[in-house]
């Protein structure tokens, strides 16, 4: 489930004043230079941290002007320690003596500059305004209410209908009214464009694309390339789906079949997964009667069957699990989220959890950010590295552990499904490469890094963002809107991540694929079991492996982490291979009809 933001405000910055590494022989003068430095940086970065993340948490699960203000008043404070320009100095300073340093402290002090980036007080005037217009932003969309037929309808209601509906009209009204927050958040959307190229420039990058694909140790065009090269790779099994799911839809509307998907069909306002096209994979009626706790509850065990201790006790005493009643005022992020509050103990998640399989494997996802936070919260593991070893570890691991929650021999195991239950296997990998896997490629590889690159390293004007945005719909995943859909929209900004997230979407790919890597070694080389259907439970092996990968968190390379931990370097091979077998399934179906929407 890829719904929740992981605020570069908060997760891109993290360190230890206790875990800076004693050794034996005499040090160089540099080398205790940076370490005093580097002692007074990570007790700074992690005292300021906790309080604008107890800040945004407030501010998440209680929306008000008032906890609005004080995420602003801590994200000036929390920028001001992060970008102050003695801070910068020094650690460009210390930089240059990198031959000398251990690799330790050469990866804190970037860090530290990446860190800086988000708001360099080298220039405090543009860092004010750009918190300020965050703030705005981020307000703005979690007061949104969306209205059918002038009712007021949340957000869960907009996706159940789209999920459910089989009424046309009603659909096209609902998937409208999803995008009228769009033109609320485009004015103050071009001006953080503006805002954010210009921190970027103020810490010597290009603009704020490049800025983010530098957690990578990228530009701009190598990640794109990187993301076409995956798309490139899985496009053959991306034209057989999407030409099976229009004949599918195309019956189901009683409609003749379109080149393109008219967005309206999917069960997804953006299109971006596909879900209840397969009914013999749907098995919601297995939770019912199911209490949104158990759902939770079974998700920790999962994590301890693998030998992982418990949640500490507060998380289950401050997080914010279920949903609000309807009638109530409170008023909260309906994003499914997991936070680090202190970088220590003090870790949380936002849900809202419904007896159903999506609330299921999402709960699952959201441990698994958890359980990361908890695997490098330890003394050697600075503050300032308490991370992913790239921004898409943390989204891979969450992504991982949800699909293995998904497969049928673990669903037996839990109770969840009868022991007898008979799946019919082509059904259920079906539905995970249409709700989980390749239409989300091209939506997270496709139209929303190349959308976002436009605006941000390329400066598209404000007047083509919505003629871009459907243009790379069309083109990247096969759809168009079910009307014209002119620049007086700006449906690009009725994604969370477009406002809250920037420039980062393309690690929920990197996650898809890194996800099937890592699933793909535990299913071949410690269960010897079929990557299609597996069961992790209670293997202690599974979370021995899995531990080495994340207790490291930002203390090494991650193309060195992957390749140890895998022997591959990031791609697309254990994707393509996982689905293999729907492969010539789809080819049998598709037979005679045309393929793809040129
Ligand atoms: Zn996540």
């Amino acid at each position: 489930m890829h719904r929740d933001p992981i605020f570069r405000f908060l997760c891109f910055l993290t360190f230890t004043a206790v875990s800076l590494p004693a050794f034996a022989e005499t040090k160089s003068p540099i080398q205790e230079r940076a370490d005093r430095f580097l002692v007074l940086a990570n007790a700074g970065y992690q005292a300021v941290f906790r309080v604008n993340s107890e800040a945004q948490w407030n501010a998440m699960t209680d929306v008000t002007p008032e906890h609005d203000a004080a995420v602003e008043a801590t994200g000036k404070a929390y920028a001001a320690f992060n970008g102050n320009p003695a801070i910068i100095n020094e650690a460009r300073e210390l930089l240059t003596h990198q031959k000398e340093l251990n690799e330790l402290t050469v990866r804190q002090l970037k860090q530290l500059l990446l860190n800086a980036a988000e708001g360099p007080m080298t220039n405090p005037e543009l860092v004010g305004k750009r918190v300020a217009a965050e703030t705005k932003q981020a307000s703005m969309m979690n007061g949104f209410e969306f209205k059918l037929n002038g009712q007021k309808i949340t957000a869960n209601q907009i996706d159940d209908k789209l999920e459910k509906s089989t009424d046309l009209a009603e659909r096209k009204a609902v998937w409208e009214a999803s995008k009228e927050i769009g033109p609320v958040l485009k004015a103050n959307l071009v001006t953080l464009r503006d805002l954010r190229n210009g921190v970027a420039k103020e810490m010597k990058y290009p603009d704020y694309f490049s800025l983010q694909t530098a957690a990578y140790g990228m530009t701009t065009d190598e990640m794109l390339k990187m993301l076409e090269d995956w798309m490139t790779t899985l496009r053959p099994l991306y034209l057989q789906l999407h030409t099976w799911a229009k004949y599918e839809l195309a019956e189901k509307f009683h409609q003749p079949v379109p080149k393109k998907i008219p967005a309206h069909w999917i069960g997804n306002r953006w299109g971006q997964e596909w879900p209840g096209l397969v009914e013999a994979a749907n098995i919601d009626k297995y939770f019912e009667g199911r209490k949104p706790e158990w759902i939770i509850k079974t998700a920790e065990q999962f994590y301890t069957g693998l030998g992982f201790s418990p949640l500490p006790q507060s998380f289950w005493e401050k997080s914010d699990l279920y949903p609000v009643p309807p009638d109530s005022k409170r008023k909260k992020n309906t994003h499914a989220y997991c936070n680090h509050i202190d970088l220590e103990n003090d870790i949380r998640s936002l849900q809202s959890i419904q007896a159903n399989s999506r609330w299921f494997f999402t709960a699952h996802h959201e441990l698994g950010h958890g359980y990361y936070d908890k695997a490098y919260t330890r003394p050697e593991v600075p503050y300032l590295l308490r991370l992913g070893a790239a921004p898409g570890f943390h989204e891979g691991v969450g992504e991982l552990i949800s699909l293995a929650s998904s497969q049928v021999p673990y669903l037996q195991s839990r109770g969840v499904l009868p022991h007898e239950f008979n799946a019919d296997k082509t059904a259920f990998l079906l539905d995970d490469a249409l709700a989980r896997s390749l239409p989300f490629i091209y939506f997270s590889c496709g139209t929303m890094p190349h959308w976002e690159a436009d605006v941000y390293a390329r400066n598209l004007r404000p007047d083509q963002w919505n003629a871009r945005w459907w243009k790379y719909v069309g083109d990247f995943q096969g759809i168009e809107p079910p009307s014209p859909h002119g620049e007086e929209f700006c449906d690009a900004a009725t994604k969370t991540h477009i406002n809250d997230t920037p420039a980062y979407y393309y690690n929920y790919a990197f996650a898809t694929v890194f996800k099937f890597q890592l699933h793909d070694y535990i299913a071949h080389k410690i269960l010897h079991q079929p990557p299609q259907s597996c069961n992790y439970a209670d293997n202690k092996e599974v979370g021995t492996w899995l531990n080495n990968i994340m207790e490291k968190g930002g203390t090494q390379d991650w193309r060195k982490i992957l390749k140890e931990a895998t022997g591959e370097d990031i791609s697309t091979r254990a994707m393509m291979e996982y689905f293999k077998p729907l492969m010539s399934w789809l080819e049998e179906q598709n037979k005679g009809r045309q393929i793809g929407w040129e």
